[in-house]
């Protein structure tokens, strides 16, 4: 979607420090980190929110991938947490699904 700012990131039209990618997903850092690792992960191609994700099979391979990425930047043994926020309520701000990985400190519940 041309006006979309996690579509740009996926096309490398406007910069991201990409930390791992492959033919479905593109893994980046979060501009303001909520942790010493935050860590977005998107498909490459546009869906606007969990919502609109129709395709199940995408969604368990997004999980996977964020899993394996946990994993290979250290923090997959100490902990981590995945969270997709969706729509206002969930605090959703950009359009564009996505996963955030969040690590390298204890996190608290109930989230705010
Ligand atoms: P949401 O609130 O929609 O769940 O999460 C959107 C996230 O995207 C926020 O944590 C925000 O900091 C991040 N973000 C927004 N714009 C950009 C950007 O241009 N680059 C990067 N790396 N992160 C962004
Ligand atoms: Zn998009």
């Amino acid at each position: 979607m041309s006006d979309c700012v996690f579509c740009k990131i996926a096309a490398g039209e406007i910069p991201a420090a990409i930390v791992k990618r492959d033919g479905r997903f593109v893994a980046f850092r979060d501009i303001n980190p909520q942790a010493p690792t935050h860590l977005l992960v998107i498909p490459t191609h546009h869906v606007a929110s969990l919502n609109q994700s129709k395709d199940a099979a995408l969604l368990g391979e997004l999980l996977a991938f964020a899993r394996d990425l946990a994993q290979e930047t250290g923090i997959g043994e100490r902990g981590y947490r995945v969270v997709f926020n969706t729509n206002p309520d969930g605090g959703q701000t950009v359009f564009h699904l996505h996963l955030h990985l969040l690590g390298g400190r204890p996190m608290t519940w109930p989230p705010g």
